[in-house]
């Protein structure tokens, strides 16, 4: 993977002779859900990134890490999330050295995307499961928020490509889709679905969507049986619902290890496996991390 990332590199330079200049790799757009990767050749003056309004409000920002190619080559990366809500326009992507000064800054265009709309019954005991104020519930929020916000830069465990967690079947929601909860009293709740929902059997094998380490493998109220993966620093993959948990917080996973069953623990209508990633605590498109390598040089 670290020789494929080095001869796309060596091939970017080739065709592109802003980069060569530059040694910068970065996308001129993307949309809300995506992930941007900014990449500078053979130097660790990035030390972060940011995508600004043209204000000059911040919408994502994240720090550097280095992806070692040989003992001569390394690769300085940022990896930012653009959040579903995001509003297309013209942005700035600014690169910054250690000091925080900017070293570059670019145009960034964010594209409109078109998401669902659903709406969801839900049965009475889902309802209060959803509506009750429960302290518990808190602090499971409160934690796995702490987790997918770590920024670790050692924890360089998966550079990409990312797998799906078992053959793509049906998927009941989409990432992005604008949901609205029906409770069982006549109330209506909004939200916006930050995953992506593969329908499957209870029992179904979940496979680990890239190695890494296991952070969480615990029951939380909401979303039942559930795991989290730390694959690169700011860069997690999430599994909801599951029927059976297989793996211990602390195991160090390869891609397509079991990491569990697929079932319809917390707050499910019926068997399906949520997936979800997260960059800088940012839910970003799963299915936009599948193809190619994450340090995509097509974008
Ligand atoms: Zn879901």
């Amino acid at each position: 993977m670290n020789k494929t990332i080095f001869r796309l590199v060596a091939l970017t330079a080739l065709i592109w002779p802003q980069i060569v200049h530059a040694q910068v790799h970065a996308p001129a757009s993307a949309q809300p859900g995506d992930h941007v990767v900014v990449a500078m050749f053979g130097s660790d003056g990035m030390a972060a990134a940011a995508i600004l309004q043209t204000d000059g409000s911040v919408i994502a920002e994240a720090p550097s890490f280095a992806i070692v190619l040989s003992p001569q080559a390394r690769l300085s990366c940022v990896i930012l999330g653009v959040a579903t809500t995001v509003a297309p326009g013209e942005y700035l992507l600014e690169l910054r050295s250690a000091t925080g000064d900017p070293l570059l800054s670019r145009r960034l265009s964010i594209e409109s995307r078109e998401f669902r709309r659903e709406e969801i019954p839900l049965s009475v005991t889902l309802t209060e499961l959803r509506k009750r104020r429960d302290p518990q519930k808190t602090a499971e929020a409160l934690y796995l928020q702490a987790i997918v916000g770590e920024f670790n830069p050692e924890s360089i465990y998966h550079p990409g490509p990312f797998g799906l967690p078992f053959p793509l079947t049906r998927r009941t929601s989409l990432f992005g889709d604008r949901r609205t909860y029906l409770y069982a009293d006549g109330e209506r709740a909004s939200t916006i679905h930050l995953g992506v929902d593969l329908a499957s059997p209870t029992g179904t094998p979940v496979a680990a969507s890239g190695s890494g380490l296991i952070r969480i493998a615990r029951n939380r109220i909401v979303t039942g049986n559930t795991i989290v993966i730390e694959h690169l620093p700011g860069v997690f993959s999430l599994y909801y619902h599951l029927d059976e948990i297989t793996v211990l917080e602390g195991d160090v996973v390869r891609i397509g290890d079991l990491i569990g069953t697929v079932g319809a623990t917390g707050l499910a209508t019926g068997p399906h496996l949520h997936w979800e990633f997260r960059v800088g605590g940012v839910s970003v498109d799963p299915e936009r991390m599948l193809p190619g390598v994450l340090v995509d040089f097509d974008r």
